[in-house]
């Protein structure tokens, strides 16, 4: 069984926290402007835009960051599944040139099946540093480049949320190589799992394809 079937992924949390309508809708506002600028809209712009009550908005997101399913500093969201505020090892760029960054290589590749839009990927292999590509497109991987990619799962001890606890492990390498060599130099990560890049995507479909539906 992999990592995924077992832990509590975005998609499992959600069905769990019971949101009603309106904690739902904040929450589908939230990614859709997220991934319209590229960063997080503000709470306040959020009520502002569809004119609810502050009080309102900021006890939705309360109960979204309770669930795990985003992060609140003071105002500003730092992160909302799969959308990172902070820069990260995963740019996705649309098509017209708009750039997001992904809190690990599962939310990256889920962003594609989240929004129906073709993105591209670039990554970094973590021991070489060398710029990975990945292109989804209608549902399908359209490329990958270099063509040994692997993607990689530490397996942490679980402490907090899960953003914290697991996402800057999910990395894509370069190859299976270089992520034995990373490991060697890693060691408290190295127990962890190896997946290609199809099963990556079949992951991060199935976490992320109903998210905005
Ligand atoms: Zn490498």
């Amino acid at each position: 069984m992999s990592i995924f079937e077992r832990i509590e992924t975005v998609d499992k949390r959600l069905k769990k926290a019971n949101l009603n309508d309106f904690e739902d809708r904040i929450r589908k506002l939230i990614l859709i402007e997220f991934a319209q600028r590229g960063k997080a809209p503000k709470i306040g712009e959020i009520a502002g835009m569809y004119g609810y009550p502050l009080e309102m908005v900021k006890e939705a997101v309360r109960k979204l960051e309770e669930a795990d399913v985003l992060a609140v500093d003071e105002d500003e969201i730092t992160f909302a599944y799969p959308f990172s505020a902070s820069k990260t090892n995963h740019a996705v760029v649309f098509e017209d040139g708009r750039k997001v960054y992904a809190l690990c290589a599962t939310d990256a590749l889920g962003i594609h099946f989240m929004l129906n839009e073709p993105i591209l990927i670039v990554s970094e292999c973590p021991y070489c540093r060398r710029k990975l590509e990945i292109k989804l497109e209608d549902g399908k991987i359209a490329f990958y480049e270099p063509d040994e990619i692997v993607k990689y799962v530490a397996i942490e001890k679980k402490c907090g949320c899960s953003a914290k606890a697991l996402c800057p492990f999910i990395n894509f390498f370069c190859s299976r190589e270089h992520l034995e060599k990373w490991k060697k130099d890693n060691l408290e990560y190295a127990g962890g799992e190896v997946y290609s890049v199809e099963e990556a995507v079949k992951y991060g479909k199935s976490i992320f394809e109903n998210l905005l539906r």
